[in-house]
């Protein structure tokens, strides 16, 4: 295994550690992945751990397996999850993707219920702008027909819900996807709360605009972030 490989599933088992202590994998459900440059491949969690009934706070090399495009595995001895479509349908349509997330963190799932989309109603959210769009498909998407679905909904927004299900994320960087599934969660606990003093307000409504890229949405906050997320796992 090349050196540049094992750093790519290295960072992917870290993503998936963080993601599980700060809550959006429940019942250890849920997966992180990362292209590998110029090949038609990427590196995802396994979905051997949840059907063991293990945990996702341990998570090490030998979860993290290579598969292809057409979701077949290419490296590892342990399976695929069966949603990696929703993975590989993005990466085919999204060539500056580098990460996708699937999560299923709760409280932007509760608001898909009532139909309600995560709104851009704070600074570190603004990047939703107009908002994040509901998959109204709850079943599985566990084939290449109903992830191109996904990736179309998708489409060139940073995050997505699955109506009762959970969410997708993209970044340009491991840490910017990881980071964007908790920034939707965190927005969704917030419209919540707001939504207890009367009608959360979208940033986008009072003139500014997607365009305006907010301090939130660069590589330096997700450099940051990322550091407060990693020293919160060693805790
Ligand atoms: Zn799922």
């Amino acid at each position: 295994m090349s050196r540049e490989l094992t750093a790519i599933r290295e960072r992917v088992a870290l993503g998936v550690r963080i993601l599980a202590q700060q809550g959006v994998f429940p019942l250890a459900l849920g997966h992180v992945s990362e292209r590998v440059p110029g090949e038609n491949l990427i590196c995802i969690l396994s979905g051997e751990v949840h059907d063991r009934g293990g945990t996702l706070d341990g998570i090490g090399l030998a979860e993290i397996v290579v598969i292809n495009l057409e979701g077949e595995l290419i490296e590892g001895e342990v399976k695929p999850p069966g949603e990696r479509f929703i993975h590989t349908e993005i990466y085919r349509t999204r060539p500056e993707a580098r990460s996708v997330v699937h999560a299923h963190p709760p409280i932007a799932v509760a608001l898909s219920t009532a139909g309600q989309e995560v709104l851009p109603i704070t600074a570190r959210s603004f990047h939703f702008a107009p908002g994040v769009r509901i998959f109204s498909y709850h079943g599985q998407i566990d084939d290449p027909p109903a992830g191109a679905q996904v990736a179309a909904t998708l489409g060139q927004n940073c995050a997505l819900v699955l109506r009762g299900h959970g969410s997708v994320t993209v970044g340009e960087s491991l840490e910017e996807a990881c980071i964007n599934t908790l920034t939707l969660e965190e927005t969704a606990r917030q419209q919540w709360i707001a939504a207890a003093f009367g009608a959360p307000r979208p940033l986008s409504v009072e003139g500014e605009t997607k365009d305006d890229r907010s301090p939130w949405n660069t590589p330096g906050f997700y450099r940051a972030a990322w550091s407060y997320y990693c020293a919160q796992l060693t805790k």
